[in-house]
């Protein structure tokens, strides 16, 4: 089985100027594809060789688990955005922010927090548990919440190559212009 790298639901400049043109050229021409062509180089004569990409991402490790997450995490980041999307959470998601992390403001800066405190190259998350407590967690590298049984909401990508190009070493200012293209529709729909 081939893992095909979707195509972005929104033009290249669409997301100006939360991110550029140019920082998508590289990060969903270069970097995703990279990722995906090594992940499905790397399967070739292994028993993932027909896995499902969550099956992956759950089981493997090394190279094959680095290579496999970041598909899976950027396909999921680029998925959270549009131009004109729902700005604000609402329905059953907001309830649940408003009731772990007391508003949505409050949630938003500890994410971002979360995000830019995060040492290195990695991701931060907001998930579910079986209970459906939201929950913040930040992860080095490719690290992804499905591995400790959590259910991802949201990610924000905090690898340099994800903002250096449009903010150079600011991070949290990258991090918080993405609330401007963060459509609530969809993260909601991934809360169940
Ligand atoms: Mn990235």
């Amino acid at each position: 089985m081939t893992h095909i790298q979707p195509q972005l639901p929104y033009s290249l400049d669409a997301l100006e100027p939360a991110i550029s043109r140019q920082t998508l050229e590289f990060h969903y021409g270069k970097h995703e594809k990279a990722y995906i062509d090594n992940l499905n180089r790397l399967i070739k004569g292994t028993k993932y060789e027909n896995a499902d990409l969550t099956d992956i991402i759950t089981h493997a490790d090394g190279a094959l688990f680095n290579n496999a997450a970041q598909a899976w995490n950027h396909i999921f980041y680029f998925a959270s955005f549009a131009p004109d999307g729902q700005h604000e959470p609402s329905g059953n998601l907001k309830s649940a922010i408003v009731r772990d992390f007391d508003s949505v403001d409050n949630f938003k800066k500890k994410f971002v927090d979360a995000g830019a405190n995060l040492f290195g190259s990695g991701w931060v998350w907001l998930s579910a548990d079986n209970n459906g407590k939201l929950i913040i967690t930040q992860g080095p590298n490719a690290q992804n919440p499905l591995r400790d049984n959590l259910t991802p909401l949201l990610t924000f990508d905090v690898w340099e190559h994800a903002y250096y190009l449009d903010y150079q070493n600011r991070r949290a200012d990258a991090l918080n212009k993405l609330w401007d293209i963060v459509d609530w529709k969809i993260i909601e729909s991934r809360y169940h």
